[in-house]
């Protein structure tokens, strides 16, 4: 007797007339008040069992009554499916398993919901997770998952790259979020901090004579949860020394061409576009601006300086500017959605939006058509390129108001008139970001990416006298508008480093207590060194096609830090206040205080 023993996806037509053994879930049973049919499921499929009560009554007896997602184990033969019942869209779809023998392995009860059923609330599908995640997207998703961080293990091991572990309970690595803190037992009043990322460790890899790190590490940022964040997620974490940025970035493009090529099979043309940050914020009104649309914004400041406009001229009075963009087929926009596009200006703090719509003859229309002359008309349609059809919008304020708002117009105009090709991907280098930003509550410099970052060497003598106009060696990626990598070249002398820790606000002795460790690391010979950190949850969200960071984690947390599987966080008990030597909040007070 030979036994074929399979994964329920894997039984084909070579396999009639052996035996067979088949393990999986119950996915659909029908009675047809004779055979039942039962579609048995695992991780590489699906395959139908056939029981017969004629051929198999104790097995009949147990089919009869099965659950869907009750475990069974099916041994029979397989047959080939009479005509007319194969079944063409599933692999194992010309064969069945005649049943001699099922065993329920485990039974299921009545299921919370239906596994097909699209609509289930997201919060009770975390909470019954295991069944959740048997959803065939779900394990496609985890199998695109698996698929990438194991081409990206084969893609860095083949460039001489060392997977090497950095510490989870460890003094802040600070990336610009609030830290998670843990209590520390042994010394009553002291925490450590969970890691934002590995960066400190990844570059004491590097004055460590490494070379190159790299690994899939988990960062966690105490900050506010969106669609694309979690408080806990995973980075392809990596660094290079004597490198530079060109190389990290061309490392950073092949190895995505690698993964878009193998997992998904496209082809995505090379080299990806690199932009600077000031080149992006002008043209795109963004630090990850989405090409798959055009929507250029130009500015037209010099064409309407004199213009008696007074909007126009009374902006470039006080020192702003004059930007316009022109969205196709705009024109057919109705006075209340060009209302409602106003508003949304406000929202994103403008003063207003001006339009200009240019209908199919050429016609301008426009409530500041007569207080622009024939020649500022032109010179705005001009440099925006609008076309009849089209509607130009333009935004004059500061600089600053200008970019936000036409930077978040863009992509709104692009979803309204469905501006990006399905299927497209735009993938870019934003370059030379500025080293600090300046941070209007707390008036004073931040870095702009991470405190470890290098300045443009030839930028170097101006980070005292004017922090502001310093250029870093920072760099993100970005793709399809979402920013996927951040990356630097960093900081590998003491001095330097001493001298941005001052810029940012810390004192000597401050610096000393927070980053002693890597000062003293700095002191004793550190390489030039460089890395980037693509995050992996954002990639396989792309490779999928879903919107929300939650379809890529297993677990993942929802709004509030709330974890609905476990219900973590939970109360602490006594004996860990008291372990720890803390002591518990009051309780919320629940009734006013009279005044
Ligand atoms: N550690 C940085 C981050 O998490 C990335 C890097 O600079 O490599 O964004």
């Amino acid at each position: 007797m030979t036994y074929r023993t399979e994964q329920c996806g894997a039984f084909t037509t070579e396999h009639i007339g052996r035996e067979a053994i088949a393990s999986g879930w119950t996915a659909r049973r029908r009675d047809h008040g004779g055979l039942v049919f039962i579609d048995l499921r695992d991780r590489s499929g699906v395959v139908q069992l056939v029981i017969d009560p004629e051929h198999a009554p104790e097995a009949h007896a147990i089919a009869q009554s099965v659950r869907v997602e009750s475990v069974l184990r099916a041994t029979g033969t397989v047959v080939a499916r009479s005509t007319g019942t194969t079944n063409a869209s599933l692999a194992t779809g010309a064969i069945e398993i005649l049943v001699d023998r099922l065993e329920e392995l485990a039974p299921s009860e009545p299921l919370p919901f239906q596994l097909d059923d699209v609509g289930v609330d997201e919060v009770l599908r975390i909470r019954h997770r295991a069944l959740d995640l048997r959803r065939d997207a779900m394990q496609e998703t985890q199998r695109i998952r698996t698929m990438t961080t194991r081409l990206i293990r084969r893609y860095l091991e083949d460039r001489g790259f060392w997977e090497l572990e950095t510490p989870i309970l460890t003094k802040s690595t600070p990336e610009g979020a609030r830290d998670f803190i843990v209590p520390a037992r042994l010394s009553p009043g002291s925490v450590y901090a969970l890691p934002q990322s590995p960066q400190l460790f990844k570059q004491l890899y590097m004055m460590s004579g490494f070379e190159r790190y790299y690994q899939i590490a988990r960062c966690f940022r105490d900050e506010a949860q969106r669609a694309d964040r979690q408080l806990e997620f995973t980075q392809l974490d990596l660094e290079m020394s004597f490198v530079t940025r060109d190389e990290i970035l061309d490392l950073t493009e092949g190895l995505y061409c690698a993964i878009w090529r193998e997992l998904i099979g496209v082809d995505l043309p090379r080299p990806f576009p690199r932009i600077t940050h000031a080149e992006a914020m002008l043209r795109y009104g963004s630090d990850k601006p989405d090409l798959r649309y055009g929507l250029e914004i130009a500015d037209v400041s010099d064409l309407v300086r004199e213009s008696s406009f007074g909007v126009f001229k009374g902006a470039i009075d006080n020192g702003g500017v004059v930007r316009a963009l022109a969205c196709p087929g705009a024109a057919v926009l109705t006075r209340r959605e060009l209302d409602a596009l106003i508003e949304f200006a406000k929202e994103w703090g403008g003063q207003g939006l001006a339009y200009l719509l240019l209908d199919e003859s050429g016609e301008v229309r426009s409530p500041i058509a007569k207080f622009l002359s024939p020649t500022e008309i032109a010179g705005i349609i001009a440099a925006t390129g609008a076309a009849p059809g089209d509607a130009v919008f333009l935004a004059a304020d500061s600089a600053g108001a200008v970019v936000r708002v036409l930077g978040a117009l863009r992509p709104h105009l692009a979803a309204r008139f469905d501006l990006a090709d399905a299927g497209a991907w735009a993938m870019l280098f934003v370059v030379d970001f500025p080293l600090f930003g300046w941070d209007e509550t707390e008036q004073r410099w931040v870095a702009e990416h991470h405190m470890f970052t290098a300045p443009r060497a030839e930028h170097e003598d101006r980070i005292e006298s004017d922090p502001g106009s310093v250029l870093s060696e920072a760099y993100d990626f970005v793709v399809n508008g979402s920013e996927i990598a951040s990356g630097s070249l960093r900081i590998n002398r003491p001095d330097l480093q001493e001298r941005v820790f001052r810029t940012v606000g810390f004192s000597d002795e401050e610096a000393e207590d927070r980053f002693g460790f890597l000062l003293r690391a700095l002191r004793y010979g550190a390489p030039p060194h460089g890395g980037i950190a693509p995050g992996i949850d954002r990639t396989v969200m792309l490779l999928v096609g879903t919107e929300s960071i939650r379809d890529v984690i297993a677990f993942p947390k929802i709004s509030g830090g709330f974890d609905p599987l476990t219900d973590a966080p939970s109360p602490a008990t006594s004996e860990q206040w008291r372990d720890l030597g803390l002591k518990p909040p009051p309780p919320p007070s629940t009734t006013e205080t009279p005044a």
